[in-house]
Parts: structure tokens; sequence; C-alpha cells
């Protein structure tokens, strides 16, 4: 991988970022497994071409000193940012976990408010479901319950006084679901022979819809799926409302994928060429 330091940050902001290992053919990380097969496909495969800003990576740092500081603050008798390391079917699994404590697996994330209000995503299930696999193979112990703890990045306290629904403080625990994770680790370690594109979900899709607006403001009286259907409450409402449509956009192919730039189903590929 090619790293670039475009905005001349600071040697030390760079060194506590730190760069990413080279994935090695057959060695896969809980976090690998829990997103898309294509993904790691295109990174195995463009490693030495791929390119990233150090900028970019902002928020490694602030999640790296998350972990940090959390692990100084574990209990004595907990394990903290534990690797574990096992044999499955022939390939090389591993995970390192946050927390385990009393039975408890415990993973910080940093995250946007925003990624938040979306609700639990399927692939912190796969992830965590990992671990506690590992904990079970490797080291014999049980685990009965699974947390993802979040720190919202972009919290503001001014907005819990608008939207009732907007989290109350910065910080937010969520349980997560045991699952048996073996059929999707079959599964991934299957596709990714011969990747399957990356489904709506798995590009953190946002449909396009139709806001029905009433004069200057800036809420939504309604929100629509069809410009039809926006029409017709426009024509029911009357003169001072407006249809604006809100552009849908596939989140993770255009900010958060490193390999979008190799990726033939990346919506924004050629825009990102142009
Ligand atoms: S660019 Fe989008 S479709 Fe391509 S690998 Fe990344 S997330 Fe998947």
């Amino acid at each position: 991988m090619i790293y670039t330091n475009q905005n001349n940050l600071p040697e030390s902001v760079v060194n506590a970022i730190g760069q990413p290992r080279k994935p090695v053919p057959e060695r896969y990380s809980a976090t690998d497994i829990s997103n898309p097969p294509l993904q790691r496909y295109l990174k195995e495969k463009h490693w030495d071409e791929l390119t990233q800003d150090v900028s970019d990576m902002i928020w490694m740092l602030f999640g790296n000193a998350m972990h940090y500081v959390l692990e100084k603050g574990s209990p004595d008798n907990a394990f903290a940012e534990e690797k574990l390391v096992m044999n499955y079917k022939g390939i090389t699994l591993s995970g390192i976990t946050d927390l385990w404590h009393n039975k408890v697996i415990s993973d910080y994330k940093t995250t946007s408010v925003y990624s938040f209000l979306l609700g639990d995503k399927p692939e912190w299930t796969v992830q965590l479901n990992i671990y506690r696999m590992l904990y079970y193979v490797v080291l014999g112990m049980e685990t009965d319950k699974l947390q993802i703890h979040a720190i919202l990045r972009d919290w503001q306290k001014s907005k819990t006084f608008k939207d009732a629904n907007y989290p109350k403080i910065a910080f937010h625990s969520v349980d997560i679901p045991i699952i048996d994770p073996t059929p999707h680790i079959d599964y991934w370690l299957d596709d990714i022979k011969n990747p399957h594109p990356c489904t709506a979900e798995e590009r953190w899709e946002r449909e396009t819809t139709w806001a029905v607006m009433k004069g200057t403001n800036k809420t939504a009286t309604k929100v629509c799926k069809t410009e039809a259907e926006a029409n017709l409450y426009v024509e029911t409402f009357g003169q001072n409302y407006k249809v604006v449509k809100r552009q849908g956009e596939a989140i993770r192919c255009k900010t958060y994928c490193v390999v979008s730039q190799f990726c033939e189903h990346n919506p924004y590929r050629e825009l990102e060429a142009a």
C-alpha cells in the first residue's frame, strides 16, 4: 500500500496512526469476515497499488487512543486486548477482543450518531460472535453476553433538545445477539474465491427519497419512497408545499472503502477517476 501525507500531518501523528498490515492469504481476522468478501479479495489482489492518505485515517488515531486508555482501565481479572488464533477448516482465524470480563465480551467503537441511529450493524454481530467462538475454542472460556460500547464522536448536546430520538449522551451500549457464526464463516470462505458484488446492505446504501417540504421549513412534512407519492401529498396539501429529491447513496463505497478505486461495482468510480 502506498501511504501519502498530502496535508503534512506531523510525524508524531503519522506514527501514532500506524499502518495496516498487508493481508496474508488464508489468514483472516474476525473483522475481515464481518466485512464483505469482495473488499478483502480486492485488498489482497491490489495491495501494492492501493493508495491511502494518512489524513483519511485520522479517526483511527482516535480509535487507537480510546482502546489504549480503556485497556488501562480494565478490571484486574479481565482479559483486555487478547489476541486469539485458531485453525478453522484449514485457514487461520484470529481476533483481538477489547475486553472479556465475567463472561461478557465488550467491544468499543467510535461511531457517528447517524450510524448509531441506524441501529446495530450485522457485521458487529458476526465479529463479536467470532470472538465468542475464539474464547471457547482457544481458552475454553464461555461467554454469556456480547456488548458494543459506542462513543458517538459527532454528538452535540444542542440536538438533544430538538429531537426526542437523538441520543441523550455521547455514549451508548448495545447488546448483540448470540448466534452460531459458523454458517456465515463457511459462506464467506466459499464466496471469497469468487466474490459476489456487495449487496445494498453491505454498501450501507441509503435509498433515494422524495421529501414534501412546507414553505421555508428545513424539516420535511413527509418523506416518500416515490416521487409520485410525494406529488400526491403536494396536490392535497396545497401550493405552499413542494417536493425535494433526496438522492440516495452507497455510503461505504463513497467514503469508507479502501479498495473503491479498484472495484468495478463502486457507483462513484468514474467520478473518482475524473
Ligand atoms: S466499493 Fe462498494 S461494492 Fe466495491 S468493495 Fe467497496 S463497498 Fe463493496
